[in-house]
This record gives C-alpha cells, structure tokens and sequence, in this order.
C-alpha cells in the first residue's frame, strides 16, 4: 500500500485540527479536558456554549484518530481494522484515512452509541 500518499493526507489534517482547536481555545470556548468535565453543567446550561463544546470534543476526538492513523503507519499496521485486523475497505481509507475500523466495525460502533 502507499501510505506516503496517507500519510500525507493524515499530517495535512492533522495540522488543520490543530489550528482549528488552537482557534477555539483562543476564544476561551475549549478549555482543558478536566477542566471541561468540571464545567459541564454550566455548558449545558448555555446552548451556544454547549454547541462548542461539542465542536471541540469531536475535533478532538479526530484529531486523535488521526494520530493513532499515523502511529499505525509507522508500525506497518495502517489500514488494516484495529477491532477484526481485516484490510480496511480503500474506498472508506480514501474518505477517511484515520478511521481505525473496517465498514462492518464502524456501523457496530455507531450502533453502540
Ligand atoms: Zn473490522
């Protein structure tokens, strides 16, 4: 596989959540994680606030799969599903470079939620 074309991809995204989330904190909505927990009542209180708070919470959470996506291409093992170790489907890498689960995975996943 040529994950240099992936890697690319991820280090590119993974920079924009950067400077997305760098953003958000700079405007004081996205604090630390502790800090995040403690103040969950008073997010939801305000739904502008709360609507923020969700924006950085998946930001995230991406940003952290793009990352695990680039530890899995150093260790050899990118694109393959971390949950059944099947290829994962190239369509889905092409959509999604950090997803760490094959299609049949993933819809287990959201139905978990
Ligand atoms: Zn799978």
């Amino acid at each position: 596989m040529n994950t240099q074309h992936f890697e690319k991809r991820l280090r590119d995204k993974e920079r924009e959540l950067e400077s997305t989330l760098a953003g958000l904190e700079g405007e004081g909505r996205v604090s630390g994680e502790a800090e995040v927990r403690d103040s969950i009542d008073e997010a939801t209180a305000s739904q502008g606030t709360a609507e923020s708070f969700e924006e950085g919470t998946l930001l995230s959470h991406t940003l952290e799969q793009v990352r695990d996506a680039l530890r899995r291409i150093q260790d050899g093992a990118f694109g393959t599903c971390t949950v059944c170790g099947r290829p994962i489907e190239p369509a889905r890498l092409e959509a999604v470079p950090w997803t760490p689960y094959c299609l049949e995975d993933q819809q287990k996943q959201d139905r978990k939620i």
